[in-house]
């Protein structure tokens, strides 16, 4: 008969239950399909329905009941959540956190001053911030690099910014701008901020925030992000620039954003950030118990903390694996894992060593079992010695 689904890459068959074997796991990409059986769970109150008559018009910034209903849902989450201080902060949406974080650059490079603002990160990052910056380059900006750059050139009236990725990508570390000059400014992206990846602490409370419903909710198609801004003449270049950009964000991505968001809200998030954090935290336990029985393997590690959303204190759940690979000949450590099946990213788009490869634990579950098979084989070969 015909198949009734689509299926995996490495399933065949009418029902997609053949497991083609050697296919290898696929886990270079951050999609984060991992939440799709919660959405399926959830799937009547999450589902909606537009008419053709609705919403056709231009009109946005904050004018729109939508765009108002969906601020107060975020605010509210927020404070849930207990990761983020709304209280005199400006919110400005993007299409996907990705459009924020080069509006975000332009609008605190665009300062009169004479010499472009240098744009910082620290080792390993996530590659967009280089990406973007140069490839949307103006003379306000430019992308310089590692902020362990600045230290050895301390000029106190250089105008910088420091994107700041809390918790990490690759690292699923938390972090804070190490660039202290009174001249810098930071970027602080909270893509992964959430209960499902790491502990909350506390709530960030920092002039420039940037979240994405793509890692909250796992809708990355969706294209909806927003920005937490607390000084009004950034947040009002932020919305020129979405203005410019793209005349405001898709009226459809914002209704479907305040339902998923609404959705998520119920029982104070209690439903979601427990099917999410649970998933995370099941990966990351299966793959490092694998990777504890090798010494060719190392992955991050990432201390307990107590949070204060769960209430608890709390092993680590990071929405990626960074491994590295120990052995003097495993050089380029992509190469080792591909030979075994596993297709990660390699360290150096990261800006770190090709000693290590990030690996994605946010897609499916099958994308993940097969990542676990493959490194199982990898770590038995490294016991039997060959
Ligand atoms: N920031 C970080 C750190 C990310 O990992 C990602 C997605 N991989 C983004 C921003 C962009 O996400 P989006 O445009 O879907 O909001």
């Amino acid at each position: 008969g015909k198949p009734v689904c689509e299926c995996n890459t490495c399933y065949d068959g009418p029902d997609c239950s053949n497991y083609i074997l050697d296919c290898p796991s696929d886990v270079n990409s951050g999609d984060p399909l991992f939440l799709e059986p919660f959405w399926m769970q959830n799937a009547a109150s999450s589902a909606l329905v537009v008419s053709g008559w609705h919403r056709m018009s231009y009109q946005f910034g904050d004018h729109t009941a939508t765009s108002q209903e969906l601020e107060k849902s975020i605010r509210k989450l927020h404070s849930i959540v207990g990761n983020a201080v709304t209280e005199g902060k400006y919110i400005v949406f993007g299409t996907g956190s990705t459009q924020l974080l080069n509006a975000a650059v332009l609008a605190l490079s665009q300062d009169n001053s004479s010499t472009p603002s240098k744009v910082f990160v620290s080792i390993p990052f996530y590659p967009a911030y280089e990406e973007q910056t140069e490839f949307f380059a103006t003379e306000d900006y430019e992308f310089y690099g590692d902020t362990s750059l600045y230290k050895n050139n301390s000029d106190d009236t250089m105008d910088m910014i420091e994107f700041v990725t809390s918790p990490n990508n690759p690292d699923g570390k938390l972090k804070r701008s190490v660039l202290k000059s009174p001249s810098a400014k930071a970027i602080h992206d909270h893509a992964y901020y959430w209960p499902h990846f790491t502990a909350i602490p506390s709530p960030s409370d920092e002039d420039l925030m940037i979240f994405t419903l793509s890692k909250l909710t796992g809708h990355a198609g969706v294209r909806f992000g927003w920005a937490l801004v607390k000084d009004k003449a950034v947040y009002e270049k932020i919305l020129t620039y979405t203005g410019e950009n793209t005349f405001g964000v898709s009226k459809d991505t914002q209704l479907r954003a305040l339902k998923l968001l609404n959705v998520a809200l119920q029982g104070d998030g209690r439903s979601l950030f427990k099917y999410a954090h649970e998933t995370m935290r099941n990966r990351w336990e299966s793959l490092t118990e694998t990777v504890s029985l090798s010494t060719r393997f190392t992955v991050q590690e990432i201390a307990p903390r107590f949070c204060t959303y769960f209430q608890n204190v709390r092993g680590p759940s990071p929405a990626y694996a960074w491994l590295k690979c120990e052995r003097e000949e495993d050089e380029l450590c992509y190469k080792v894992l591909e030979d075994g099946g596993i297709l990660g990213r390699p360290g150096t788009r990261f800006g770190a060593s090709s000693r290590y490869v990030r690996l994605s634990l946010i897609k499916t579950q099958d994308d993940f079992d097969q990542l676990l098979q493959h490194l199982k084989i990898l770590v038995l070969q490294e016991a039997g010695g060959t």
